[in-house]
Formats: structure tokens, C-alpha cells, sequence
């Protein structure tokens, strides 16, 4: 049994008020059950939520991919409570950070003062970091993650987790259209489980957004039906967004495709 919990389903910045409490306004961030353990997808500040599940695991030990390290992507990272056990492992994995020196000096140079009062070498976790290139196979037991290159303004990474034939894939951030090896990602993605997609625009407001680096929901759709996946979900949504625009958005991606649902921070999917 593999489960998938949405912990935080927006894009570039959290949108605290009434007017998201349906759809949720935590940035990125995805957590995945599977073979026993933990596998979390960025670092949004979503993964506040992500603290309590990852500290019950007995193994004491958990994986954190990041797509990349925009904002939105890393915002929650410094409040993942396991970083702050001594007993605790978190290994960080991240590729697309080869020609910014790696997620070790990122961190360092990030969370560091007067952003941050703790030095990222002074958390009391027991934090492995390690940088991988896009194409690379993890392997952790029956769990397998391959990692696809992304189309996105200092580069992005997707990822598929596979564990005894269940699987999902994580996509965002990612711009379709001229550059995106499209076929490359409907093959990287077929036949997936749980597809989540970058939709944070419409087709009919993307032109205006064009060059940003995102995509639109009825793409994901599209992009969910060439590859035959089995459910679609709409992700990384606009913080323009309110319930209101969101419950308009999931009725049209019900007319688009019987496959494709927009997901809500709180939603657990288990395949
Ligand atoms: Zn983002
Ligand atoms: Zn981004």
C-alpha cells in the first residue's frame, strides 16, 4: 500500500485567509507512505504538517527530495521538527542545484544569519545531503524514485516513487511547450498511478504568464491522458486562486477528463 498525502497544494507564496481554507494554502510539499518508510517532495510550508508522521516512523530516519529550491519549495524546510532530533536522520536529496554548488552549500549559505538565527551546520539532526544529475535511479528497498529533468527557470526535477507496482509522480515546477521534452515526460509518467502536475495557470490566462516557468491544469490533463495515467492531480495551485476560482477550476477539469481531480491540502490517496 502506498499513500499519498497532499500537504501543501499551492504555488510561490501561502495564502493564510478564510478565503482558501477549502483548497488549502501551504506551499508544496507531498508525503508519501511506502515499504515502511517516509518520502517527502519539497519543502513547502506544507512539511510543518509532514513533523508528526515522519517523527513516529521507529526506524527514525527519513528521505526529503527537492524539485528545486525556489521559495515556495523551501520555506518550511528550518521548521521539520526531525531536524532538530539528535537521534533523527533526514536525507535531502536534490538535482538541480549542480552548478549552484550542491544542497549542502546551498543550505549553508541560505540558513545563515540575519535570515535564519541557527547556522545550518548547528542543527542537532543528523542531516545527509546528497546532489544527484536528473535520470538518476534511487533505490531505497522496494522503493524505487526516478528523477526526470524539468523545464523551469534554474531547473527543476521531477520524480516517480514505484514501490510492488503502485506509483506517483511528482511534477512541478514546469513549463510546457518549446524546450519541455514533452514525449520524454508523457514516457517518464505513463501509466502512473497519481500524476501531480504543475497547473497553476489556465490555458487562456498562460500567455500572459508565458516564459515563467509553469504550466496549466487542462495540460495536465492532457499530458495525463497521452500517458494513460490513472488519476491527475491538479497542483501548485495560484495564490490568486481563492475557493471561489478553485471550485470553478474543478468543475471544468470534471468536464475535461473523468481522470483528473484538483487536490485539497489534507487529501491522503492510497493506491
Ligand atoms: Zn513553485
Ligand atoms: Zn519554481
Amino acid at each position: 500500500m502506498v499513500n499519498v498525502h497532499f500537504l501543501g497544494v499551492r504555488g510561490s507564496t501561502p495564502c493564510a485567509d478564510s478565503r482558501f481554507s477549502q483548497y488549502g494554502g501551504h506551499t508544496s510539499c507531498v508525503l508519501v507512505e511506502a515499504d515502511g518508510g517516509i518520502f517527502i517532495f519539497d519543502a513547502g510550508s506544507g512539511i510543518v504538517n509532514a513533523s508528526a508522521l515522519a517523527l513516529q516512523l521507529p526506524s527514525r530516519e527519513c528521505h526529503l527530495f527537492f524539485s528545486h529550491v525556489h521559495l515556495d519549495h523551501i520555506m518550511g524546510f528550518p521548521f521539520f521538527a526531525p531536524l532538530w532530533f539528535k537521534d533523527y536522520t533526514v536525507n535531502i536529496h536534490a538535482g538541480s542545484l549542480a552548478k549552484y554548488g550542491g544542497i549542502k552549500d546551498f543550505f549553508t549559505r541560505t540558513l545563515a544569519e540575519p535570515l535564519f538565527p541557527v547556522p545550518f551546520a548547528a542543527f542537532p539532526g543528523n542531516i545527509k545531503c546528497k546532489d544527484f544529475t536528473p535520470g538518476h535511479v534511487h533505490k531505497f528497498g522496494n522503493v524505487r524514485i526516478d528523477t526526470f529533468r524539468l523545464n523551469h527557470p534554474n531547473g527543476a526535477v521531477a520524480y516517480k516513487l514505484t514501490c510492488n507496482g503502485k506509483s506517483m509522480c511528482y511534477v512541478t515546477d514546469h513549463e510546457h511547450g518549446e524546450g519541455s521534452n514533452r514525449e520524454g515526460l508523457v514516457e517518464f509518467i505513463r501509466g502512473t498511478d497519481v500524476f501531480i502536475y504543475d497547473s497553476s495557470y489556465s490555458d487562456d490566462n498562460y500567455p500572459k504568464f508565458k516564459g515563467w516557468g509553469h504550466s496549466t491544469w487542462q495540460e495536465a490533463l492532457r499530458l495525463g491522458d497521452d500517458a494513460g495515467v490513472v488519476k491527475t492531480a491538479i497542483f501548485h495551485h495560484d495564490p490568486l486562486n481563492t475557493d471561489d476560482k478553485m471550485s470553478v477550476i474543478e468543475r471544468h477539469v470534471g468536464e475535461f477528463s473523468s481522470r483528473g481531480f484538483v487536490s485539497r491540502q489534507g487529501m491522503v490517496i492510497t493506491i
